[in-house]
């Protein structure tokens, strides 16, 4: 779908995949103006298709257009080329008892114009692949990296949005992290380094030793995960105390020794929760309990993988039939 300034979106079309005609001189590739959005549809038992939250995608994405300057596509026409992209082709979902088809809906400044200002014309797309299980036998920890050079977004800044700028930004600290034979870089707070933002690609729960959920607040310093909502949801809904509070990095290591932290978990669309295991930092390693997989960690999981595939009621009406 295409968008030009004073006519608004226009000209959406379904085309087999293919590249991109771009001008040299298009506005993203100069100054990154991009957002996109993550989000999965499954197979149901019953042989349909269901999508999980993609309204909250689109709010999503209309904030981080917001914050990119970029204009906003409304909420019927994202969920329309949502399904649009579903239905043209039954064959793109898996059938098989574990796969999902990721969506991957993009939007970015397409006008020709060597200018550093808000971009005329956008291009607004949408990509589908059919993805396997993301756990190949069994849910595997995953291991972090704390950063101690790199910082992933500062108050004011772009955190709070999904743009392609946040993700090249965070690189160098992905890098650091694989260095050091770990998964995922974990973000501490740009002001004070103090205080657990997010993972590279997920948000962070704690699991105190009362049963109660920790995890750090929507400071607009971090991405208001789907994933973390649902599971903060979840979680109310079954009489757990949930905190949403700033969580200090030496809470997690003296909390892993005490006790006092009795799981940890990353949770996000590509994962959907995944227990945290060896937690690397400059000044050595832990991790929580065991670092293998928690009852509380693994229960919300189940509970939350049975909705987003029907296979359990929905009581917050997450699941959009697509057919
Ligand atoms: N934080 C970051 C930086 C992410 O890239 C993602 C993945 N979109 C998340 C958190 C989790 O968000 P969601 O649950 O909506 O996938």
């Amino acid at each position: 779908v295409r968008y030009a300034e004073g006519k608004g979106w226009y000209d959406a079309r379904v085309e087999a995949r293919a590249p991109l005609p771009m001008d040299p001189a298009s506005a993203v590739l100069h100054y990154a103006q991009e957002i996109f959005e993550g989000l999965k549809a499954y197979p149901t038992p019953d042989g349909g298709v269901a999508m999980f939250r993609p309204d909250a995608n689109a709010a999503r994405f209309a904030q981080s257009a917001a914050r990119m300057a970029m204009p906003v596509v409304p909420t019927e026409l994202f969920l329309a080329s949502l399904r649009e992209i579903i239905t043209i082709d039954r064959e793109w979902m898996p059938d098989s008892e574990d796969g999902s088809l990721y969506l991957r809906p993009f939007a970015f400044a397409s006008e020709v114009f060597l200018g550093v200002r808000p971009a005329m014309e956008y291009l607004y797309l949408v990509i589908a692949s059919p993805v396997g299980p993301y756990f190949a036998g069994g849910v595997q920890p995953v291991s972090v990296w704390v950063s101690p050079d790199f910082t992933r977004a500062a108050p004011g800044g772009t955190g709070a949005a999904k743009c392609g700028g946040n993700y090249a930004a965070g690189l160098s600290a992905q890098a650091e992290a694989i260095a050091h034979d770990c998964e995922q870089v974990v973000y501490l707070d740009a002001v004070q380094r103090t205080y657990v933002d997010e993972l590279g690609g997920m948000n962070v729960m704690f699991v105190m030793d009362d049963g109660s959920l920790v995890t750090p607040p929507l400071s607009g310093t971090i991405l208001p995960g789907i994933t973390r909502d649902s599971v903060l949801r979840l979680a109310e809904r079954s009489g757990r105390a949930v905190q949403e509070r700033p969580v200090g990095f030496d809470e997690w290591r003296t909390g892993a020794a005490s006790g006092r932290i009795r799981e940890v978990f990353a949770c996000g669309t590509a994962a959907v929760i995944t227990p945290i295991g060896t937690v690397r930092h400059p000044g050595g390693e832990f991790t929580v309990a065991d670092g293998g997989p928690g009852e509380v960690t693994m229960g919300l999981r189940q509970e939350l993988v049975d909705i987003q595939r029907g296979r359990a009621d929905d009581p917050f009406g997450w699941v959009h039939r697509v057919r």
